[in-house]
């Protein structure tokens, strides 16, 4: 899977798991990305700007700019979440189990994710899994994504 860049002069910091866009309403990656400018004259550089912290959705690249106090608690968080190629087989996995065609009612669709998930914490720390099924319940009780 392939993570856009973003922005000039932005660099990726840390991948943030799968969560709501509010640009495009998809559930998508994010990533945080800081920016860094610098003002130059006669193209030497004379001030480093203030660091810029946003989390960008992949999908349509949207930016939400971050204070420096919520980049920090989204980098230390970001060590339990899985890599973004185990998210996405974490989460196919889950949406795999909840497109059961048998299933009838809510109760039955989450009692089938919780089944899926502990089979999942076999093969992925219950950190990872928990993260993704977090995401995943947000995705299907979602009344506002695109269809
Ligand atoms: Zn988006």
């Amino acid at each position: 899977m392939i993570l856009a860049g973003w922005g000039r002069g932005a660099r990726a910091i840390a991948y943030l798991g799968i969560g709501k866009c509010q640009g495009c309403r998809n559930w998508d990656h994010f990533q945080l990305f800081e920016t860094q400018r610098r003002v130059t004259l006669y193209f030497v550089p004379v001030a480093k700007f203030a660091t810029h912290y946003y989390a960008v959705c992949n999908c349509c690249q949207a930016a939400v700019e971050l204070s420096k106090a919520e980049a920090d608690v989204l980098l230390r968080d970001s060590v339990a979440v899985p890599s973004p190629d185990d998210a996405e087989v974490i989460w196919q996995s889950l949406m795999e189990a909840a497109c059961d065609e048998s299933l009838e009612t809510p109760e039955q669709g989450f009692a089938v994710l919780e089944a899926r998930a502990k089979e999942l914490k076999t093969r992925y720390s219950d950190d990872h899994v928990e993260q993704v099924l977090s995401a995943f319940v947000g995705y299907i009780t979602d009344e506002d994504r695109p269809r």
